[in-house]
């Protein structure tokens, strides 16, 4: 039954040879998405979100973070955490995205709140699926989490890979547009990979521009990627777009952005993502030495 469902998906006029990889893969997903589906209905235990700060490339302090999701699952066998690699496309998959997307957006909301009496001009950056555009009501739903929370809308950023809006469908645009008229500013997470296209990352409207780590690590390592790193940032500079540089493990990485005066920073070298009391503390220090 299994092969004969996979063969379908494959297309007209396919052969699938069985595999029991794929087979114990597609179990593992069908018990992963159950789990999820009962932490949800149980108000999202087992969910948790992490933050990882975004630090100021000049002055080194801490100006805001990003939200990551979290989650334990649990079995018969005990406790497991898993990866976001592996249980954020069976959030989308599934459509269970949509609640979980909005309880990490009301942490989040939630947290900023809270960090801005320590640092006012703080901005947490959220990520958001394609999915939760076409089917949530995204944008009501920041805003609605911007007012109860007492913040101004530029105090949360929204995250999103290319490959989620390629093709500027309408419901992509409204949403973009919400955004643009609130003042709430848009990220295209992960430049440098896979999907991105130059021409198009330069005439979509996006504030900020992340560069994925992978081309922070090569620039670091060979000259030809180091050259064209240098000459993205400026030309990124060039047309007023705000750059924060992922994957930053070293110090000599951080000198290298430095240099290249990059906008911001974030990686392991400054923390890696942590949970809401640590990461509280996490700024606390940082504001006394920085
Ligand atoms: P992302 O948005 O690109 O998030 C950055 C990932 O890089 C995080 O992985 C973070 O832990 C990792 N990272 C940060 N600094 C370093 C570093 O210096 N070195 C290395 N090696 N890794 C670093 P994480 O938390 O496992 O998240 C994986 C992906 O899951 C995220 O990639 C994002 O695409 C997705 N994700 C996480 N939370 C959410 C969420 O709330 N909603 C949605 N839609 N996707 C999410
Ligand atoms: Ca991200
Ligand atoms: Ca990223």
């Amino acid at each position: 039954e299994f092969s004969l469902k996979k063969a379908k998906r494959m297309g007209k006029n396919n052969i699938y040879f069985y595999r029991q990889e794929d087979y114990e893969k597609f179990q593992r997903n069908g018990r992963i998405i159950s789990a999820l589906r009962s932490s949800i209905a149980n108000g999202c235990e087992g969910f948790e979100v992490y933050y990882q700060p975004i630090v100021d490339c000049v002055s080194g302090r801490v100006i805001g973070a990003e939200a990551l999701m979290r989650y334990t699952m649990v079995t018969e066998e005990g406790k497991e955490w898993l990866s976001p690699v592996e249980f954020i496309p069976l959030l989308e998959k599934s459509g269970l995205i949509i609640p979980a997307g909005r309880f990490v957006l009301n942490e989040a909301a939630k947290m900023c709140r809270e960090i801005q009496q320590y640092i006012p001009e703080f901005r947490v950056n959220v990520n958001i699926s394609y999915y939760q555009i076409e089917h949530g009501k995204i944008a009501d739903k920041i805003l609605t989490a911007v007012r109860d929370n007492g913040l101004t809308p530029d105090r949360i950023c929204i995250e999103m890979t290319e490959s989620g809006f390629m093709d500027m469908t309408p419901v992509f645009c409204k949403f973009r547009k919400v955004l643009e008229e609130n003042g709430i500013q848009f990220v295209i997470d992960d430049f440098g990979t896979g999907y991105s296209n130059l021409v198009r990352v330069l005439e979509y409207p996006v504030d900020v521009i992340k560069l994925d780590k992978s081309i922070v690590w090569s620039a670091f390592q060979n000259r030809d990627s180091f050259v064209t790193l240098k000459n993205l940032i400026s030309m990124f500079h060039d047309v007023h777009r705000k750059i924060v540089a992922e994957g930053i493990e070293s110090e000599e990485q951080m000198n290298m952005l430095k240099k290249l005066e990059c906008d911001y920073l974030q990686g392991y070298f400054y923390s890696k993502p942590i949970d809401k009391d640590a990461f509280i503390s996490y700024v606390q220090h940082n504001q006394k030495y920085n």
